[in-house]
């Protein structure tokens, strides 16, 4: 059984009118590393803020390690919530000897070259903080909230405003961070960061849960068949009335059967061939994840 890391339960955040978070419920496993996905203003940062102890929440509740809100479970945690305010004139060392005085850490001197070679700004650790491009800035914050050798790292939208050599950079170190067995919680608005990264994924929009699924059942639960054929509306009308297909959808010219569990290509195939069609096309398709990230942000989470 692995452990829980964070719960969320019913979480609701007001601002006077809007409510910026409603009924928010997530798990997070350790091992993991959760995604939470929503489009700008969705409550993200809000989330994380509570969680964190820089908000209040209107109501609901959280749990960090199945052990509390916050007190005891601060030095577990590693965030970054937004680039942090290193001090621009003094180098790269000097501002995580600062942060860990700040954290109360003792001799730090071997922490500190550690997290320096693991956000790989070893050769540039003695540079003004100033002289840094915005993804070395953003590495020294994730090696800043490394310091203490926290269990779990929270990331508020980790690479914004990266280019794609920069997020790239990034998304390699969270993968390695969370091989070497801590859990990763990122807020992003990218979906590619995401379906690229994570393993879990909340999708929420407007404040409200549309989706909390592992990312590999995400991509699985969503096969289906695409079939071309001269003979279209016969076609059309055999697939919808076929045992084992939930769904059927015209695109560009194609149908697009969503099956169940018991169905696939070959049982399709052999179907319309008994029904005296003649397929042009057969093949297997899978919704990317931004396909089903639009689908259910157009549809859900609207504010009445
Ligand atoms: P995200 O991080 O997903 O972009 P936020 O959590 O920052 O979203 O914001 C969620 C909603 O709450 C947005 O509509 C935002 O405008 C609103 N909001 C955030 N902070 C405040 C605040 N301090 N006062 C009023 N409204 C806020
Ligand atoms: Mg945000």
């Amino acid at each position: 059984m692995s452990e829980t890391i964070l719960e969320i339960r019913g979480l609701t955040k007001k601002y006077g009118e809007l409510t910026a978070l409603n009924q928010l419920n997530l798990e997070v496993k350790s091992g993991t590393i959760y995604g939470i996905l929503g489009p700008n203003g969705s409550g993200k940062t809000t989330t994380l803020g509570i969680v964190l102890g820089i908000l209040n929440a209107s109501s609901g509740s959280f749990s960090w390690f199945g052990n509390g809100e916050l007190d005891e479970n601060r030095k577990r945690i590693g965030a970054l919530l937004e680039t942090p305010n290193f001090f621009p004139y003094l180098s790269a060392v000097r501002n995580l000897e600062i942060v860990c005085k700040i954290k109360g850490l003792e001799n730090t001197e071997v922490a500190i070259e550690e997290a320096i070679k693991k956000v790989r700004l070893w050769n540039r650790k003695d540079s003004k903080f100033k002289t840094f491009s915005l993804g070395m800035k953003q590495r020294l914050a994730i090696a800043s909230a490394l310091m203490g050798d926290p269990d779990v790292l929270v990331l508020d939208e980790p690479t914004n405003g990266l280019d794609p050599q920069g997020i790239r950079e990034i998304r390699d170190l969270i993968r390695e961070i969370a091989n070497s067995g801590k859990t990763v919680i990122i807020a992003s608005h990218q979906l590619d960061e995401i379906e690229k990264v994570c393993t879990d994924v909340i999708i929420i929009k407007n404040g409200v849960t549309l989706k909390e699924s592992k990312i590999d059942e995400i991509m699985e639960g969503n096969l289906e068949v695409v079939i071309g054929t001269e003979e279209f509306d016969k076609a059309k009308t055999i697939a919808s009335s076929m045992n084992g297909i939930n769904n059927v959808r015209e695109k560009e010219g194609k149908l697009y059967l969503e099956i169940d569990e018991n169905t696939n290509a070959k049982t399709i195939n052999e179907h319309f061939h008994k029904n005296g069609i003649v397929l042009s096309h057969l093949g297997n398709y899978k919704k990317s994840l931004e396909e089903q990230f639009l689908e259910l942000t157009e549809e859900g989470g609207e504010q009445a």
